[in-house]
């Protein structure tokens, strides 16, 4: 009978005593445990901490007892390893509640000690009694009474790892109002920065505070004041310290057992220790667990990855190798995932950051797709980032959404671990029916779309280099429709919708080699567009990475002054889809939909509406809260409700002409054209305030611009362009778009429009400008007369973007399907 001795009863010392027993009831099993706990949940801590687990027994996966009865486990809770005499083969053991020493021999030791809390010896945190770590049950209790006690108010999270995310949302949970500082720029350090900035914006949608780059100075006032490196001073009833762990090596350091850099314990592919001094093989001592260090499955360099599955896996291995099987560790690939409230957030692999670091060459994509069919109730977005060699090799992947990004990157770790390429990932058959997924999953899509990078169908630019990008002067387009050009779109970016971009080519440079930066929400309509521009010759074609979507995410998003209503969970059952308080007349499932779907559901909803009834739209899509208070302002409806339910966006909207444009819409099925013919700021107003009225209304509305009238679509700044002399004329005497017309009466050399714009910001009245852009994210169709335009020696190049070019034939066509046709 050989005598197995374990250090630590928790993750990893459990899974291999347990698996030992199972290969054979020969072996006398020691395991020793310093704390009371032995094989507990510590991932569950967090969660019951915010009163999500509720039992705390539940946290307790096997008992000391249980071991023993149930699998014959000489468990020693209570009792702390102090040193390992090799030559002896001998552990020196202290009852942690007596303080006695015994010796104890052995023939094999594994060790599992684990991690421990890293504490930063910071000024006056001696004598704060509101610090606290969490590693174990008795630190989840102290924290847990000191909550229940002391009804902190507020808190600060040290680090913004995995632990001090959950632990940030579980206090929120528990009603307290929590601020994050870390030392990096970003938190959660497995994902990279912009993928990160989806969960930390996640967070202050919670009312999560964060200060980021930044580090406690000093603890003041027994720890309820911490002053950061930067000035700012916070105030905490409690503090959770979460700035990562270090290994529990101190035992092996001790024993002449060899370690890495950060101190963790080397091992080999049967997880067998090295001496420090010879470098030899220590056949009979194992470690695993947090304490060691091992290979990086993707390249095989030394990394040390602090998780639950590569402590149970090697608690596993180890107790087969005892056994007399074959084992090989084959490198850890870091698979993690995080709730970030109602966000998944999970990776695998490498991110672009270590890559980076080693100097490793790598594309990547985006994507983003809807977990389940669109047309299913209830899907929600998928963000996926993939990075991949030059030659296809899948390196790493991270993703953020809703439900099923679990299940996306557990395929692409399995994709990793099967040595499968990105040309495989097309391949893979997936299971599907429209509640739970696509015909083509989104690791086909990642597939795919790896594939036409690989094949050199586009280049990337990314989120941090359009804007120099935009200040360059480059040919940036804008793919996307005018709606959603109307909703946001990037200063100087031109917008020629794929739908129009062969009719419209004539607007497109001569020279083929002139580059073309393609943007549109995601990518998939801007790649549409470069297919396209492909096919007409163009070869310098670049696609904006994430497009909008990544760029607002990482670089625009800014709370919402009060943080959107969220929905309490219990509430949720007794709320159908139209909420109890506010009756709607219609109900819109838009979930899993894209932008503009929502907001063109929306509005088609409004359109069927009468004066003062009300539409409900559920969302999944993270911009259309933000669209549906813009779309509102703009189109004079109400927005009655704006909340946030788990992961879907609810809001109620009332049709209603907004007092201040006071302007009154019958409910017709017919179209309007307007004529606008003056270049007076008040009568294009009017005009404005028609067109969106009508096209709220759900009219299609074409306002015709001719003559004066073209004054309106005018470039605010001077175009270069070859004129006649009489055209330069007409050019210079004519004002330059909206904001600089004047009115029709009183103008007094343009103090009159100057009284009406103060007037008209006073009572909250939008601007022409603001007007003109209203009318377009309301759909209005603009059309540039091109009669007028050659007549007064207006060049294409001096409309903005986004406008048709027509004749009068077309306005003919256009009023003869209209029911009203007006002539400003
Ligand atoms: C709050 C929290 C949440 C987590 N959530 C996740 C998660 O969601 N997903 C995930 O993958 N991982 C998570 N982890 C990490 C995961 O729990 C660890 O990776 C895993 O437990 C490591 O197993 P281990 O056996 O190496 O160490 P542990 O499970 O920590 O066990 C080590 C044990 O050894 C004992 N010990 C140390 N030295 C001695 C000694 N000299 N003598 C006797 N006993 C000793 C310690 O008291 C400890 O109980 C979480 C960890 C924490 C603390």
């Amino acid at each position: 009978m050989s005598k197995i001795i374990i250090v630590g009863g928790v993750a990893g010392g459990a899974t291999a005593a347990t698996r030992l027993r199972r290969l054979g009831e020969d072996h006398h099993i020691i395991m020793f445990e310093r704390d009371e706990f032995v094989s507990f949940a510590n991932c569950g801590l967090p969660y019951y901490i915010g009163g999500v687990i509720k039992d705390r027994q539940r946290l307790l996966v096997e008992s000391v007892e249980g071991l023993k009865t149930k699998f014959n486990i000489d468990v020693r809770n209570f009792s702390e390893v102090l040193t390992i005499d090799r030559v002896k083969k001998t552990v020196l053991v202290k009852k942690t509640q007596t303080g006695e020493t015994y010796e104890e021999g052995y023939d094999k030791l594994i060790l599992s000690p684990g991690a421990k809390p890293i504490v930063v010896p910071t000024k006056g945190l001696e004598n704060a009694k509101n610090i606290f770590v969490l590693r174990n049950i008795p630190d989840t209790d102290k924290i847990k009474d000191f909550i229940i006690q002391n009804k902190p108010k507020n808190a600060v999270v040290i680090g913004g790892g995995f632990i001090g995310i959950e632990m940030a949302e579980n206090l929120v949970g528990d009603g307290v109002k929590v601020t994050v500082v870390d030392l990096a720029d970003q938190i959660l350090a497995p994902l990279d920065f912009e993928m990160a900035k989806y969960a930390q914006n996640e967070m202050t949608d919670h009312g999560v505070q964060f200060f980021l780059s930044d580090v406690v100075s000093e603890f003041s006032d027994e720890g309820k004041t911490l002053t950061l490196k930067s000035g700012a001073i916070l105030h905490a009833d409690m503090v959770i310290m979460g700035i990562g762990v270090k290994p529990e090596s101190d035992l092996a350091q001790k024993a002449g057992l060899k370690l890495g850099p950060r101190g963790h314990i080397l091992t080999n592919a049967t997880m067998q220790t090295t001496d420090a001094q010879s470098g030899a093989l220590v056949e009979d001592i194992y470690a695993i667990g947090d304490a060691v260090e091992v290979q990086d499955y993707i390249d095989g360099t030394q990394t040390a990855i602090a998780l639950a599955w590569p402590a149970n896996r090697q608690g596993r291995l180890v107790a087969d190798h005892i056994a007399g099987k074959k084992i090989h560790y084959n490198g850890s690939l870091g698979s993690s995932i995080v709730k970030v409230f109602d966000l998944t957030i999970a990776s695998t692999g490498n991110n672009e950051k270590t890559l980076k670091r080693k100097n490793v060459p790598y594309k990547f994509i985006y994507i983003s797709r809807g977990s389940h069919a669109g047309y299913y109730p209830g899907a929600q977005d998928i963000f996926i980032k993939m990075l991949f060699s030059p030659e296809g090799k899948i390196l790493g992947a991270q993703g953020v959404g809703g439900e099923g990004v679990d299940k996306r990157i557990d395929v692409l770790a399995t994709a990793i671990r099967g040595n499968l390429t990105v040309y495989d990932l097309p391949d893979i058959q997936l299971c599907y029916a429209p509640p739970f997924s696509s015909a083509k999953d989104p690791v086909n899509i990642a597939g795919y779309v790896a594939t036409n990078v690989l094949e050199g169908a586009f280049d990337y630019v990314r989120y941090d280099q359009i804007d120099d990008i935009l200040k360059s002067g480059a040919l940036v387009i804008d793919a996307r429709t005018p709606l959603e050009y109307g909703l946001f779109h990037f200063e100087g970016a031109k917008n020629l919708p794929l739908a129009e971009l062969r009719s419209r080519n004539g607007e497109l440079p001569e020279d083929k080699n002139t580059p073309i930066y393609v943007y549109c929400n995601v990518g998939h309509t801007a790649y549409l567009a470069i297919q396209v521009l492909r096919n007409f010759g163009y070869t310098k074609l670049f696609n904006l990475a994430g497009g909008v979507k990544l760029y607002k995410a990482v670089k625009l998003y800014k709370p919402h002054a009060e943080p959107l209503p969220m929905v309490n969970p219990e509430q949720r059952e007794v709320s159908p889809m139209v909420s109890n308080d506010i009756k709607a007349k219609i109900s819109i499932d838009a979930c899993g939909m894209q932008c503009p779907g929502p907001i063109m559901q929306t509005f088609k909803a409004v359109c069927s509406l009468e004066d003062g009834e009300r539409v409900q739209i559920e969302a999944t899509d993270p911009g259309f809260a933000r669209d549906i208070e813009k779309w509102c302002e703009n189109t004079g409806n109400t927005l009655v409700k704006n909340e946030k339910d788990g992961i879907i966006y609810r809001a109620v909207v009332q049709k209603g002409t907004r007092a201040d444009i006071g302007f009154k819409v019958e409910s017709s099925n017919e179209n309007t054209t307007i004529v606008l013919f003056s270049g007076d700021m008040d009568k294009a107003m009017a005009a404005m305030i028609i067109g969106q009225g009508s096209a709220a209304m759900g009219k299609n509305v074409t306002i015709f611009c001719t003559f004066w009238g073209l004054n309106l679509l005018r470039r605010p700044k001077k175009v270069k362009v070859k004129k006649s002399f009489v055209e330069a004329m007409f050019g210079f005497m004519m004002p330059r778009g909206p904001k600089k017309m004047g009115i029709s009466k009183m103008n007094f050399a343009g103090a009159g429009p100057k009284m009406m714009k103060g007037v008209m910001k006073k009572k909250n009245v939008p601007l022409l400008e603001q007007q003109l852009e209203n009318a377009r994210a309301c759909g209005v169709k603009f059309i540039a007369c091109t009669m007028s335009m050659d007549i007064m020696g207006i060049h294409k190049e001096e409309i903005i973007d986004g406008v048709d070019f027509a004749g009068v034939a077309t306005y003919l066509a256009e009023s003869d399907k209209a029911g009203v046709t007006l002539f400003i």
